[in-house]
């Protein structure tokens, strides 16, 4: 059995750790969570919830997965870690094959790091290295488009949407980038041109100095959970191409089947220069991500001097997440999970879209294993989150969006319970 908490942990925790985008002054209370199993989470007090979120994106497989367990406690008595500077082992070899294996056409070189918004820093210094290697170190900027989310360290930063992204705060220190608007024209509508004028003038303004594009395929994630058309992404590969600028796509969260195909970019079959993929690389057993590139970026940058990537984690490749990271992704392509995904995304609409009709609510959005509420008013965090958890779910919007996006493994009576909590604390607020 697990440790129960003492009321001194809670009191430990409110006076001295951070938790994500929160307060140390007066920060929203934190549910004390045991265990976790399958697609329930199980807090202190006893009660079970069902978790509509994967961890933000990660547990594909749901918790206590038996096949991850076993992949890491294998591991675990060979080596949980050895240095990657001269040293190489079987998970990351496994793992890289696979990654080049599953991912679009043209990504051949895996490196590995830490965590999603290091690969965003990795493919950004790559994009600007490769330029500096072909004698043109003035394309040195990047362009992005609004509403989108990269990390929390600072190139990624700089080019998350301005307005929510806290440019404002980091002014003078963050990187100064170029945004095109965020693409008006939806996944379902019927593709319309002009959503790509913005994109398109920018790159004409600006091509000289661009290093890349980067951007999230198809959905936009953290900036404001949009589904735009794949055409765009269409277009802005040719236009890449004509105009001689890296493309990166940003595929931590849309990677590994969330959308319905094993990566966003293949709704538009186009492929990147550069691809980041985390989030769901591990299942949600550990902090990994890689940073994919082409034959081409990797001869530009190792052509010329220094001659090679100037970069290298302490704890890059590492053996424990490589092979959760293998085993992982078997399971994905043993499993039909596109097979599921497309099952879950059929039930999210046959049981949320009626949350439409509320007074409450803007819009409902449903692609893939993500479904997405938004509320006309921002929701208050505290009230709302203690709704959900007394209703037997774990679901935490931010702002006025109320979304999940469930491990693939979840039954079709557990994805109910959760749709009908999900409509239902929409209704109360
Ligand atoms: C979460 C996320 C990141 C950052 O990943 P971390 O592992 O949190 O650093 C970057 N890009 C996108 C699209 C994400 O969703």
């Amino acid at each position: 059995m697990s440790e129960m908490f003492k009321p001194s942990d809670l009191v430990f925790d409110r006076e001295h750790i951070w938790h994500p985008y929160t307060s140390m002054h007066e920060p929203l209370p934190v549910y004390p969570v045991v265990s976790a199993n399958g697609v329930r989470l199980t807090l202190d007090s006893g009660q079970d919830i069902i978790d509509g979120m994967s961890s933000w994106w990660c547990a594909v497989h749901g918790y206590n997965h038996p096949v991850l367990n076993e992949a890491v406690q294998k591991q675990l008595k060979q080596m949980s870690h050895v240095m990657f500077g001269g040293i190489t082992h079987k998970p990351a070899i496994e793992l890289a094959r696979l990654l080049v294996d599953i991912s679009p056409e043209g990504m051949e070189k895996v490196f590995f790091c830490d965590s999603g918004s290091v690969s965003v820093e990795v493919a950004m210094k790559m994009a600007l290295q490769y330029w500096f290697t072909k004698g043109n170190p003035n394309k040195n900027k990047f362009l992005s488009i609004r509403s989108g989310y990269h990390g929390d360290t600072f190139n990624a930063m700089s080019v998350c949407d301005p307005v929510t992204g806290m440019h404002e705060i980091f002014r003078g220190v963050l990187p100064v980038n170029y945004f095109a608007e965020s693409p008006d024209c939806g996944f379902y509508d019927e593709w319309d041109s002009h959503s790509f004028q913005s994109m398109q003038n920018m790159i004409e303004v600006h091509h000289k100095e661009l290093a890349a594009i980067i951007l999230e395929p198809v959905v936009q994630g953290a900036g404001g959970m949009k589904f735009y058309h794949p055409q765009y992404l269409t277009e802005l590969r040719r236009a890449c191409d004509t105009y001689n600028i890296l493309l990166i796509l940003d595929e931590i969260a849309t990677g590994f089947g969330r959308t319905g195909k094993l990566f966003a970019c293949e709704h538009a079959d186009i492929s990147p220069d550069i691809m980041c993929v985390g989030k769901a690389i591990t299942g949600g057993y550990l902090s990994f991500a890689a940073t994919l590139t082409s034959q081409k970026v990797s001869d530009g940058i190792s052509t010329g001097a220094p001659g090679c990537f100037m970069h290298g984690p302490t704890f890059m490749g590492n053996p424990l997440a490589c092979a959760v990271g293998v085993a992982s992704i078997n399971l994905l392509l043993e499993s039909s999970c596109l097979e599921k995904v497309r099952n879950i995304e059929q039930q999210l609409i046959r049981n949320l879209s009626k949350a439409k009709e509320l007074k409450q609510v803007k819009d409902v959005r449903i692609l893939g294993a993500i479904g997405v509420i938004e509320m006309n008013e921002p929701v208050n965090m505290a009230s709302i989150q203690k709704q959900f958890v007394e209703n037997g779910v774990w679901v935490r919007p931010f702002g006025k969006l109320v979304y999940i996006m469930p491990p693939f493994i979840i039954s079709e009576e557990d994805l109910s319970f959760l749709c009908k909590a999900l409509v239902k604390v929409a209704a109360m607020q």
